[in-house]
């Protein structure tokens, strides 16, 4: 299959993010991030050097959706390919279509307070990321795996519940589904319209 491009990159950045009035900044060099990132850390919910640097954020402010990324769209660096990024854009969308759904004060109240609240809506959005790779790369993803991944999100005690959840959206993904309003499906539709070479299996089809 087609090694993404940075084309891609640029366009899915343009589609999915700034065409939808969600606003961009580079982590490295926001000033504002550093607050988020020690307040993140202080709530226990993500360490300040793991925010800054590994992972990409969708922030739901009362007037803005801001996407934080720790590179430019369409340039690599030693964390994120090009695959990488637009792979995690997924993961990003769903957490933004959740935010809107159920207002930003109450989703910034259920995923910061509440720890079942966080792992729900962050195994939803893997469940999304799932969706993209087995339509981009044919692949399916591990539940345990991205499951365990919440103890980097202070719920190292809800990591079962995270797997419970993760493994009933996979039930769905894995037999070639799509789970109702993720941005799994929003990807793959954006890809089949821009770059069809991109999806080795399509879901709709
Ligand atoms: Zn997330």
């Amino acid at each position: 299959m087609p090694p993404t491009t940075k084309e891609m990159v640029v366009s899915a950045f343009q589609d999915l993010v700034i065409a939808q009035d969600i606003a961009w900044v580079d982590k490295r060099s926001d000033a504002f991030q550093g607050v988020i990132a020690d307040a993140l850390q202080v709530l226990g919910i993500q360490e300040a050097s793991l925010y800054k640097t590994k992972y990409l954020s969708m922030i739901p402010l009362p007037h803005k959706i801001i996407y934080a990324t720790p590179f430019e769209p369409g340039v690599e660096t030693e964390d994120f390919s090009l695959d990488a990024q637009l792979d995690t854009l997924s993961h990003e969308k769903t957490h933004k279509l959740d935010a809107v759904l159920e207002g930003v004060a109450a989703y910034g109240l259920q995923y910061g307070l509440r720890k079942t609240g966080r792992v729900h809506r962050e195994m939803r959005a893997n469940a999304s990321m799932a969706e993209w790779y087995r339509a981009r790369y044919g692949v399916e993803m591990d539940a345990v795996r991205m499951a365990d991944g919440m103890r980097y999100y202070g719920c190292t005690a809800e990591i079962q519940f995270a797997e419970i959840e993760m493994r009933s959206m996979l039930l769905t993904v894995n037999a070639g589904g799509v789970v109702g309003g993720l941005g799994g499906e929003e990807m793959i539709r954006w890809a089949l319209a821009k770059f069809p070479e991109l999806i080795a299996l399509n879901p709709f089809a």
